[in-house]
This record gives C-alpha cells, sequence and structure tokens, in this order.
C-alpha cells in the first residue's frame, strides 16, 4: 500500500494550483457572496481541462480517474471555495451519470456545451413528500404515443434558476421498479418563487405540468433506479471533497490567524487550548482525505463502491462542519465576519449534512453493510 500520490498525480495538482491561484484566487470573497453561477469561472475551466476529467475522450472529456476530479476540487477550493461547485457540476454531477448511461445522441446533444462551461445540468430528484424516502417521489411518465406525459413537482434542485437541461427521476410505474429519468429542457420548466439555502445558493421549485418528453429523452428507463443511485455516488464523492475542502480553506485561515493574532501579549497558538482544537481538527481531515481517497481510488475509472461512499460523504461532512466551526471560533469576531471566508465555509458545510443522502441515511446504509442485512424505515 502507497498513500503518497503518484508523480503524475502530483503534476496534474500543481497545474490546478498555478491556475487556481493565477484566476480564483484574487476574486474568491466576491465570488463567494455573488448570486448565479460563475460562468467566467466556468469557461476558464473548459479551457484548462477542468470540466469532463472522468469521462471519456471519445465523449469529450479527459479520461482521467475519480481521484484527478476530487484533487482537482480540493485544489480549486484551496484558493476559491465557490469554484468548487463549478468543477462539482462540470464533473460530479448528473454530468457524470449523463456521460455514463446517456444514448449517443443525448451525448452529442447535451455534452458539448457542458463540457464547454457555458451551460449546467440539474438533478431534480427531490420532491415535497420524498425527500430521504426519495423511492416515495411521484412525478409520472405516462405513455402517450412514441413518447411520455410527465407530471409532478420537484424542489431544492441545485442551479435550477440557471440550468440548461434537468435530469429528472420519474415514476414510469409503480414501486422501486418503476422509477427511472428523463431529459427535460428549460423551456419545459415552470418554475416557482425563488428562494435561498442558507448558503446563499439559490433554488425555485420546478413545476412539470404534463411535458411531453420524447422517447429519445428517456435516460433509464423502468428499473433504471439502482443505476441512477450507482452514478450518483460519485456525485456524493463530489459532495465529500468540496466539504473536506471547504473544512481545510477554514482550518488554513484559523492556522494562519492563530500565528499572527496576539491576545494577553502572546500569539493565540501559544495558548494550549487552542493547541488541541488545532490538534483534533487535523485529525479530522486527515481521516476524512484518507476515506475519500479511499472510494475514489478504488473507483478508478468507475463508479465508487456504496459503502466506501457513504462512509466518506457522512465522515466527510461531519469533519468538515466540525472543523469549519471551530476555525470560527479560533478566528472570533473576524471568522464570523464576512470579511473573512471562514462563516461562507461553515454555511456550505452545514448544507451538505443534508443534500444528497443526509448523515443519518448514510449510517443507515452503512449499518446494512456492517449487518449484511437490510432495515425497512417504513412502518409494517
Ligand atoms: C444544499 C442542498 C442542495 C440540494 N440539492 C439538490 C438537488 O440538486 N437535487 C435534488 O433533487 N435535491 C437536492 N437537495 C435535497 C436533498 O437531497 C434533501 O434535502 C435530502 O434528501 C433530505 O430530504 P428532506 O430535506 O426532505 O429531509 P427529510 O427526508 O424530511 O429528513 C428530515 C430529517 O430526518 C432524518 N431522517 C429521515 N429519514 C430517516 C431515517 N430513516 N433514519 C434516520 N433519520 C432520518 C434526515 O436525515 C433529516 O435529518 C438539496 C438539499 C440541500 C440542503
Amino acid at each position: 500500500m502507497d498513500f503518497r500520490l503518484t508523480q503524475e498525480q502530483e503534476q496534474f495538482r500543481d497545474s490546478v494550483k498555478k491556475f487556481a491561484d493565477k484566476h480564483l484566487a484574487a476574486g474568491a470573497r466576491e465570488r463567494a457572496h455573488a448570486a448565479g453561477y460563475p460562468w467566467d469561472v466556468a469557461k476558464l475551466m473548459a479551457k484548462q481541462g477542468l470540466l469532463g476529467i472522468t469521462i471519456p475522450e471519445k465523449d469529450g472529456g479527459q479520461g482521467g480517474t475519480l481521484l484527478d476530479a476530487v484533487l482537482a476540487i480540493e485544489t480549486v477550493a484551496s484558493a476559491c471555495p465557490r469554484s468548487a461547485d463549478v468543477v462539482q457540476a462540470g464533473n460530479f454531477g448528473p454530468i457524470r451519470v449523463l456521460a455514463e448511461y446517456g444514448s449517443a445522441d443525448q451525448k452529442k446533444h447535451h455534452l458539448q456545451k457542458l463540457l464547454a462551461g457555458e451551460a449546467v445540468i440539474s438533478v431534480g430528484m427531490t420532491e415535497p413528500d420524498a425527500g430521504s424516502a426519495v423511492t416515495d417521489l411521484k412525478t409520472s411518465a405516462k405513455k402517450d404515443g412514441d413518447g411520455w406525459r410527465v407530471s409532478g413537482s420537484k424542489i431544492f434542485t441545485t442551479h435550477s434558476a440557471y440550468a440548461d437541461v434537468f435530469l429528472v427521476y420519474v415514476r414510469f410505474g409503480p414501486g422501486v421498479g418503476g422509477i427511472g429519468s428523463v431529459l427535460i429542457e428549460k423551456k419545459d420548466v415552470k418554475l416557482g418563487k425563488a428562494s435561498k439555502f442558507m448558503s446563499g445558493e439559490e433554488w425555485a421549485q420546478l413545476y412539470l405540468e404534463d411535458v411531453r418528453v420524447p422517447q429519445a429523452n428517456v435516460l433509464l428507463g423502468e428499473g433504471g433506479f439502482k443505476k441512477q443511485i450507482a452514478g450518483f455516488n460519485v456525485e456524493r464523492l463530489g459532495n465529500s471533497a468540496r466539504s473536506l475542502a471547504l473544512g481545510r480553506y477554514a482550518y488554513e485561515a484559523a492556522r494562519t490567524w492563530a500565528m499572527e493574532r496576539k491576545q494577553f501579549g502572546r500569539l493565540l497558538c501559544e495558548f494550549q487550548g487552542l493547541q488541541w482544537k488545532f490538534a483534533d481538527m487535523k485529525m479530522k481531515l486527515d481521516a476524512a482525505q484518507l476515506l475519500l481517497y479511499r472510494a475514489a481510488a478504488n473507483a478508478d475509472r468507475g463508479l465508487p463502491s456504496p459503502e466506501e461512499t457513504a462512509i466518506a460523504k457522512a465522515y466527510c461532512n461531519q469533519a468538515g462542519f466540525d472543523v469549519a466551526n471551530e476555525s470560527l471560533q479560533v478566528m472570533g469576531g473576524m471568522g464570523y465576519s464576512q470579511e473573512s471566508l471562514v462563516e461562507y465555509c461553515l454555511r456550505r458545510c452545514r448544507g451538505w449534512m443534508i443534500a444528497g443522502g443526509s448523515i443519518e441515511i448514510l449510517k443507515n446504509r452503512i449499518a446494512e453493510h456492517i449487518f449484511e442485512r437490510s432495515f425497512s424505515q417504513r412502518p409494517d
């Protein structure tokens, strides 16, 4: 076993670091508080080869590994936390599910713009009555000649205000086996009232009112749910990587602060009460990174294991939040203020403990692996 990165991975990380320091670091604070999607960053990243890192070259990607994409998120976030979302959108989210399962025509039609940083794709999975219990989703796809009619509603969809296309989970028939997914263009989606998460990210309810979907836009038909979730595990690793990276961003800010700020005539880093906080933070960050790298490296160019993904995500989510929270405490009023990005990192990390499978739901999955059986969460 070798815990070091390969020479190629180190070179890749160095090149991303140079890019991020040159193009992203200066505007980091402004970008974190700006509304909308950072399209300028997306276009720069497309040129730099940071979109579609794990997508095969024949589909317009870079043909790299999942660990490369994780390194890209970590390195970009170390200069600009908000820009890590662009790495997520261009590598880990529904774009990867589209690249994995989409037909040649679907990929040809959508991937080019997504990989050029000119468009984003959103995933519409959660519904008002189907959150953690996602298989309770009601959005229906009913046969209509050679296509389908889709009706229903989705909430909390990231990028809902400016996505070009939506990957929507639908029900073709009853039960888990009846679930699949379709691609729906922006023009066919009615958006509800604009809202915001605590992180500042915008979302709006999606209304699908008898939308005509041709057969060619079905991504995964009836029986596609398992494949869909297998693809979604990639998204979960992107979520884990951002939790870890933003926790680390806050930690680095606090570390620098503790080596410069004096109280009672001494540097903060000289107080043992704070040294132990830093030791705890460092242990959490290192452990989270090892779990994340294990899940990503074992997936190589494929999809990560559900168990390793659940462990990595639950741990990174908790570690990212705890470390951002302690870093804020170490920085006192300055940490709580928008003068630093530490409060932003804390707000973002909080959301990832819920998004993409909450920590509790992931722990349920881990327990199922431990005891090698499933535990129904439903009443008898
Ligand atoms: C920042 C952010 C971005 C998001 N982006 C998207 C997106 O792009 N697309 C999309 O479709 N959705 C998105 N979501 C929605 C997200 O997937 C759901 O919020 C999540 O699945 C939880 O569902 P819920 O909010 O309805 O909570 P609920 O399911 O109502 O759960 C409430 C609480 O109960 C706990 N709980 C529920 N069931 C159990 C159980 N069996 N055992 C133990 N605890 C349980 C949960 O962990 C949670 O703490 C996003 C959410 C956030 C916060």
